[in-house]
């Protein structure tokens, strides 16, 4: 039988993975997308359990208003995405144990701002400072703005070159260890604890959460279903349980094998993988030596060990997350970070997530072992929530558990977010030394729904621009 040709192979299919296969087709191009998982963008899918759907890989996320940048991706997608503002005086809820206080998140600078300098009226003149950086920084990323004004092409690629971290940052505005817990308890949402994160990527992944918070109404899976209704109509061929082994180069064409043997060709082959795992199937000219070991020393996110179940009958939680804060060092709360996330379904789905290593060490083990594991974790977990909130504990059924190894099953990777994002390390780039083979996904621009979406516009960006520069 011929080998299927195609122009692009999309390797994956999470969100940068199905924008990718989109943009291409946009283009006219033939395009297959092969994923490696049962079904489509298992990440963002969530499952169902116990007569409640839980979310496995999102809950909420900034500017998906339609006048923001989200709204706008999801437009030039054709994906008609009803999503809802969450709640503007409370979207996330954060227990300060030192003090015993509850602040609940608003959105909004003047809203946070007033709440904050309530709590912390020493801290005024900090809080400001904060602020103003943490806008300007925003105000800053072409790639976040690029609806509000116009860009040269070249300005789009622009991404801060400010390896100032988190850490200084808060150290530079604050004295109270309190409020630099505070304000650096969003690091759960990218996986870096403030040390080594830029300021500049912990504000395109937290700052975008500043002026509004959405939920999509019906949540990931219901994104994911109308991703798939675009790509039918776009005739993409889309391939589950495909995963690739391998990608050789064969004068100018790509060719991918399978775990089942099977072989296709295309011309163009854009990888959405951690790039880790992209490093032992790519053919070996695709980066310098020296780029192959940079990747390779990428330090991995922590992972989630999750325990998941639902509100009992009754009894609702008007917040999207649930965050216990020491307070004592805002360095160490993210390292025992623990948060209870709650769905806005009815009956609500909990997710109690606490980070752990992700070392493949510790999770590719004996099944007896992994058991006891997943006991004394589980245990660990529990008691932590009876300790600090008995009631809201008892409100709680547990119906199961997700460790580092059920990521890795679904999604091909350990860490929550694949690799660190550090102040120090440069992102992945899209390009390859191999002409027509390209890197899209939350390694090469940020962790979370709008940095996925966004890597792969900005692949397509930069195929534009490469058309442009021949045709000059
Ligand atoms: C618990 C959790 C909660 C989260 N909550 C939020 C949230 O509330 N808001 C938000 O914005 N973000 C959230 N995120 C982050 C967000 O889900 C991710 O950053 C984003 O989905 C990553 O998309 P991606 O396309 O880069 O990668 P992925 O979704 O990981 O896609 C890569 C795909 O490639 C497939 N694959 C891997 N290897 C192969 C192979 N060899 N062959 C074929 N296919 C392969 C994988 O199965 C996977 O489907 C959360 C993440 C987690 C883990």
């Amino acid at each position: 039988m011929a080998i299927q040709n195609y122009d692009v192979a999309v390797i994956g299919s999470g969100i940068s993975g199905m924008t990718a296969a989109l943009l291409f087709a946009k283009k006219g191009k033939k395009v297959a997308l092969f994923e490696q998982a049962p079904h489509l963008a298992p990440l963002f899918s969530g499952f169902d359990r116990g007569g409640v759907h839980i979310e496995s890989g999102f809950h909420y996320s900034g500017v998906l208003g339609k006048d923001e940048i989200g709204g706008l991706l999801f437009k030039e997608l054709g994906l008609n995405m009803p999503v809802e503002l969450c709640s503007k005086d409370g979207y996330d809820d954060a227990y300060l144990l030192k003090s015993g206080r509850l602040f609940k998140f608003p959105f909004g600078r003047q809203l946070f701002e007033q709440k904050l300098i309530e709590f912390f009226p020493n801290e005024k003149d900090g809080i400001k400072k904060y602020l103003d950086l943490a806008y300007s920084q925003l105000e800053k990323i072409p790639f976040l703005n690029f609806h509000k004004r116009e860009y040269k092409s070249e300005e789009f690629f622009y991404f801060a070159d400010d390896k100032t971290t988190l850490s200084e940052v808060l150290n530079d505005c604050f004295k109270d260890e309190e409020i630099k817990s505070l304000l650096s308890f969003s690091s759960v949402l990218y996986g870096v604890p403030p040390s080594k994160v830029a300021f500049v990527l912990h504000c395109c992944c937290s700052g975008i959460m500043f002026e509004t918070v959405w939920k999509i109404k019906g949540g990931g899976a219901a994104l994911v279903k109308e991703f798939k209704r675009v790509i039918e109509n776009s005739g993409i061929a889309v391939f589950c349980n495909k995963k690739v082994v391998k990608i050789e180069v064969e004068k100018d064409k790509k060719k991918l094998t399978f775990a089942d043997s099977s072989q296709i060709l295309c011309d163009i082959c854009v990888s959405s993988i951690h790039p880790k795992e992209f490093l032992k199937i790519a053919p070996p000219e695709t980066y310098r030596a020296k780029n192959v070991e940079r990747i390779q020393s990428l330090p991995e996110t922590d992972g989630f060990f999750v325990l998941y179940g639902k509100v009992k009958d009754g009894f609702r939680v008007d917040t999207n997350n649930v965050g216990f804060l020491t307070g004592d060092s805002f360095q160490k709360d993210h390292k025992n970070a623990y948060y209870i996330n709650f769905s806005n379904s009815n009956p609500q789905a909990v997710c109690a997530v606490m980070a752990v290593d992700s070392d493949e060490k510790l999770w590719d083990i004996p099944q007896n072992e992994y058991e006891q594991k997943k006991k004394e974790i589980s245990q660990n977990i529990k008691d932590e929530i009876k300790n600090r909130k008995p009631e809201l504990f008892d409100k709680i059924e547990f119906l199961g558990i997700a460790t580092p190894k059920t990521q890795k099953r679904f999604v091909n990777y350990y860490g929550s977010y694949g690799i660190m994002h550090t102040a120090e390390s440069a992102n992945i780039l899209p390009i390859t030394k191999v002409g027509g083979l390209f890197v899209v996904g939350q390694a090469t621009i940020a962790p979370g729904l709008i940095g996925a979406m966004i890597s792969s516009f900005l692949l397509d960006k930069i195929i534009d621009r490469s058309l442009e520069n021949k045709n000059v």
